[in-house]
């Protein structure tokens, strides 16, 4: 168990840290070519954590250069699976060791509680390159079935540089997802960051490093995303870009492959997740609490967030009252605190973006009946209430479009026809729960549901043996499990005659 700690105690810590904000290229820790930086300004207290360096495509050119000449010299890709796997293992070694300070950057920096930050983001991290590394050397390749004058192989290959495009609200994790998977294969890769949160990445670049990847393997670039992305997508020697992000973005993303070099493209983008739950349910204490805690958690700035609730109608009086109960028991609070549940909204632009949609909530007619105002529990800190609607219609823009902020909204109905209806009425396929004491209809209801992960009886399980990613306009590709590897590798057929 991780030790939490005081909020004195990680206030001094914060009072010592000098974050580093340089570019990672080639092994070193280096400016951006022509100077230029931004400012990393923490959500927690609105102060400026650190200079960071602003790359735009003089410095991607420079990146993948490098990431190319060490892919080239077999330097990382030639090692036997089983020594890239120890590396890569000692590089989760040293995350652990240096955990403290890698969850306080991740809570300066977007202003998540640092309980989570020290225990699920860090767990998280660890977790997805310990199973990915474990994993590399028990992958075999394929013969194909021959007559006994051929033989035909089929193996697979590193993709060459691969470039990793992540957002803000799990920084570490989301990029872990990625660099682990595309590492182990024996890729060379490029990792860009959020501009919004970059400073574990930049971090989590020298501890590669110290573990023992060689230079020019993986390589990290802070910058935003119209320069240093875009440089990057539209790079004619970047042979796959992998996303993570919004749906707006994964589209440009795709079409910046077509006008460059093709590059496989591969996205996880947005959600708007329906969480339904029947008047069998098993359990309606515990269906209300995962309910609130589906749309509170990480400040609801999670891409499965339960932002859609879907109560039948019989029950949902007597169900709401229990929903409303405890999402009054997620309070903002002091990031610091490893007793806040309830951070801060990672920028200025987030936080206008989520007090708009509450706005138009109440235009739209919905019935506001918790929270829905701006609080400061730190001076100059940007937060916001936990907030729930109800008698929301699904046609309304607070059910349809991604708000990525604590917002609730509750739809009722009364068949289970209609509730298939609804819960597929969006052009989102993230994730599903569905709550049920009904075997068949859990079954039939999780059939029905076009998402790429969907929960009964639970909201956000899952670990790194199950594949993660959307249908329809949430993506494509799966990040975790042996699945991720299809993102990192070609395939190719050798057909030999004997
Ligand atoms: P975003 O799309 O604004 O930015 C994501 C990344 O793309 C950032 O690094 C940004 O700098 C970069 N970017 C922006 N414009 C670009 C451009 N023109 N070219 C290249 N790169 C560009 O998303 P965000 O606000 O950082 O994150 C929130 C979104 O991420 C939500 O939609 C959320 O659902 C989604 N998300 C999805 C998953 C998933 O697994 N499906 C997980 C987490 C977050």
């Amino acid at each position: 168990m991780a030790n939490l700690h005081t909020l004195e105690h990680w206030q001094q810590l914060a009072s010592e840290l000098s974050p580093e904000g340089r570019a990672f290229i080639g092994g070193a820790y280096i400016d951006a070519l022509d100077k230029d930086t931004f400012d990393c300004i923490s959500p927690v207290d609105n102060r400026t954590i650190a200079k960071v360096a602003s790359c735009k495509a003089d410095d991607v050119d420079q990146a993948v250069k490098v990431a190319r000449a060490a892919f080239e010299s077999g330097i990382w890709r030639d090692l036997p699976p089983a020594k890239r796997k120890t590396i890569l293992l000692a590089f989760a070694d040293l995350i652990e060791t240096h955990a403290d300070e890698l969850a306080l950057l991740e809570t300066l920096d977007m202003g998540k509680p640092i309980g989570d930050s020290r225990t699920v983001d860090i767990n998280g991290t660890v977790r997805a390159l310990r199973w990915t590394a474990e994993a590399v050397d028990k992958i075999y390749d394929e013969i194909a079935p021959t007559g006994p004058d051929e033989l035909g192989l089929v193996t697979r290959e590193a993709v060459g540089v691969v470039a990793a495009i992540v957002p803000w609200n799990f920084p570490m994790i989301m990029a872990a997802w990625k660099f682990a998977p595309a590492l182990a294969m024996g890729n060379s890769m490029i990792l860009k960051p959020s501009e919004k949160s970059p400073l574990t990445a930049i971090r989590l670049a020298q501890l590669a490093s110290d573990a023992g990847i060689p230079d020019g393997v993986f390589n990290v670039l802070p910058g935003y995303g119209h320069t240093a992305g875009a440089a990057l997508a539209l790079h004619m020697d970047v042979d796959t870009l992998v996303f993570t992000g919004s749906t707006g973005i994964a589209k440009q993303l795709m079409i910046y492959s077509g006008q460059s070099n093709m590059k496989r493209v591969w996205t996880e983008a947005g959600g708007k997740s329906a969480n339904v739950v029947f008047a069998d349910a098993p359990d309606l204490d515990k269906a209300a609490a995962e309910a609130a805690s589906a749309i509170c958690y990480n400040t609801g700035e999670v891409c499965t967030a339960g932002s859609r609730l879907l109560v039948e109608d019989s029950i949902a009086d007597e169900f709401m009252a229990k929903v409303r109960a405890s999402v009054i028991d997620w309070r903002p609070g002091n990031p610091l605190d490893p007793n806040t549940n309830v951070g801060a909204i990672v920028d200025e632009g987030q936080l206008i973006r989520v007090l708009d949609y509450i706005e138009k909530g109440k235009s739209e007619g919905a019935s506001l009946t918790v929270g829905g105002e701006r609080v400061t529990p730190v001076d100059g800190g940007l937060f916001v209430q936990p907030t729930v609607f109800e008698n929301v219609d699904n046609r309304m823009a607070i059910a349809q479009e991604e708000i990525f902020g604590p917002v609730l909204s509750v739809i009722r109905f009364k068949t289970e026809e209609e509730a298939l209806a609804i819960a597929n009425d969006s052009i989102y396929g993230l994730a599903a729960g569905v709550w049920t004491g009904n075997l068949s209809r859990a079954h039939r209801f999780a059939r029905g549901l076009r998402a790429g992960s969907v929960w009964v009886n639970q909201y956000d399980g899952g670990d790194m043996t199950a594949p993660f990613g959307g249908f329809k306009q949430s993506g494509n590709g799966r990040d975790k499990s042996l699945h991720a590897f299809d993102k990192y590798s070609e395939l190719k057929a050798t057909w030999i005659k004997l």
